[in-house]
C-alpha cells in the first residue's frame, strides 16, 4: 500500500519515490508509487496535479486503497521518480478546505446545523447546510471565522484507535471506526476528514463568504479563502474602479450613482416615447391623399410607430399602405395595411416578392424583408392594380 506522505507533512511538495505499477488506462496511465505526496480526490477536494520526473500528472484518484497518479505517458516499474505537486494549486485547496472546516464548525456551534455537502473545485467552494441562516448571523459567523485566523491556532490531525474515538466529539461521523482521521482546529472545530490541511490557521488568510442561496430546505454558501479571496477582491476592485471612473463617483458611492443613472435613463425613455408619439402624429398628419398604394420609407422607427402611420395611411389611400423602416444593407421591418385587400391571403405573394417573412390579419400584416428599396417601390407601384 502506498505510504501517504501528505499525512505526515501536508507541506511536502517534492519527494522521491519508486514506481510500483503502471497500467494503461483510457486517457493515459495509472501509476502507483511506494510513497506519495499527491493527495487523491476525496472529502470534497480535487486530486493533486503535478509531475513525476518530467511527466505530467493530470489527476490523482484513490482506488482499492491505492493512490493512482494519472500520467500522460508510461513510466517503467522500478523507476525512481522525482515527484513534484502543483504546490500553488494544492496550497489554495488547503487554505479553502481548512477555512471551510472553521466556518462549518462555527455554524454547527452557533446554529446546530450540519454541513451536508461540500465541493472544493478549481474555482468555487460551496458548502450546504441543513437549515437556513439569516444574513446577520452569517456576518457574525464570518467575523468569528476570521478571528480564528488572526489567533493563528494549530490545526492538528489524529488517527485514533477505534476504542479512542469515543474521546472525540467530532463532526462528519461515519459508521466506520477503522482508520478514521480527525482534523482539529484548536478551539473551533473537530471533524473527520481525509484531506491535507494547513498547519496553523494564519496560513488560511481572509475567510470571505461571497453569497448564499436557499438550497433543499437549507442554505448553500459560496466562499473564498486566502489567495482565492485576494483574486476575488482584485477582480471586484478593478471592476468597481472602472465603474467609479465612468460615473465620476467615489468607489463606495457607486451603487447610489448607478441608481441615479437608471432613474435618468427611465426619465429619458418616458420623454423619448412622448416625443416619438408627437413625431408620428405629425408624420401621419402629413400623409397626402393617394390614389392606389401608399409607400412610406422611414429611417429608424419602431414597428409600433409604423403601425400608427399605417393606421392613418389606409384612410388616405384606396390600395395598400406599406410602411418600411431600415435600409438596403440590414433589410427592412414592414407593416402593410389595407381596408380593401385581404392581406392575409396576399401575404404569401407579397413576402415572396420582397424576400420577406411575416403575416397577420386581413387588414394588416407585419414582418421583415431583405429586398432593396427600389425593388419594393417597383413592386408596390403596381400591386393590386
Ligand atoms: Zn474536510
Amino acid at each position: 500500500m502506498t505510504e501517504r506522505l501528505y499525512y505526515k507533512d501536508s507541506h511536502l511538495a517534492v519527494f522521491d519515490a519508486v514506481v510500483v505499477s503502471c497500467e494503461k488506462i483510457k486517457n493515459g496511465y495509472a501509476v502507483v508509487l511506494d510513497k506519495t505526496a499527491f493527495f487523491p480526490e476525496g472529502g470534497g477536494q480535487l486530486g493533486d496535479t503535478g509531475y513525476l520526473n518530467d511527466i505530467k500528472v493530470f489527476d490523482t484518484h484513490e482506488k482499492n486503497n491505492e493512490v493512482l497518479h494519472y500520467t500522460e505517458s508510461e513510466i517503467i516499474v522500478g523507476t525512481v521518480v522525482a515527484g513534484r505537486i502543483d504546490w500553488d494549486r494544492r496550497f489554495r485547496f488547503m487554505q479553502n478546505h481548512s477555512g471551510e472546516h472553521i466556518v462549518s464548525g462555527i455554524i454547527n456551534k452557533v446554529t446546530g446545523f450540519n454541513n451536508v455537502g461540500f465541493h472544493l473545485g478549481d474555482e468555487v467552494v460551496t458548502i450546504d447546510f441543513d437549515g437556513e441562516i439569516d444574513a446577520e448571523t452569517l456576518a457574525e459567523i464570518e467575523l468569528q471565522a476570521n478571528e480564528a485566523v488572526y489567533k493563528n491556532v494549530n490545526i492538528n490531525t489524529y488517527f485514533p484507535k477505534p476504542e479512542e474515538l469515543c474521546n472525540f466529539n467530532y463532526r462528519s461521523k461515519l459508521d466506520i471506526t477503522e482508520n478514521v482521521r480527525i482534523v482539529e482546529v484548536e478551539g473551533y472545530d473537530t471533524c473527520a476528514c481525509c484531506a491535507p490541511h494547513v498547519n496553523k490557521t494564519g496560513e488560511i488568510g481572509i475567510i470571505k463568504i461571497l453569497d448564499t442561496m436557499r438550497h433543499r430546505g437549507g442554505v448553500r454558501i459560496n466562499m473564498a479563502c486566502g489567495y482565492r479571496a485576494l483574486d476575488d477582491y482584485n477582480k471586484k476592485y478593478s471592476n468597481i474602479a472602472a465603474i467609479s471612473a465612468s460615473l465620476s463617483a467615489k468607489q463606495h458611492e457607486t451603487a447610489a450613482a448607478v441608481e441615479r443613472v437608471k432613474k435618468e435613463l427611465s426619465d429619458l425613455k418616458l420623454t423619448c416615447s412622448a416625443l416619438r408619439r408627437e413625431l408620428i402624429a405629425f408624420k401621419a398628419a402629413e400623409l397626402v391623399e393617394t390614389q392606389g398604394n401608399m409607400i412610406i420609407f422611414e429611417d429608424s422607427l419602431e414597428p409600433a410607430d409604423l403601425r400608427e402611420l399605417v393606421n392613418v395611411g389606409v384612410t388616405k389611400c384606396n390600395g395598400v399602405c406599406a410602411a418600411f423602416t431600415g435600409n438596403d444593407k440590414t433589410g427592412y421591418s414592414y407593416v402593410i395595411g389595407s381596408n380593401i385587400i385581404d392581406l392575409r391571403k396576399a401575404s404569401k405573394e407579397i413576402n415572396s416578392a420582397i424576400e420577406g417573412r411575416g403575416g397577420g390579419q386581413s387588414g394588416m400584416i407585419q414582418g421583415s424583408c431583405k429586398a432593396a428599396k427600389a425593388v419594393i417601390e417597383e413592386y408596390f407601384a403596381s400591386f393590386g392594380i
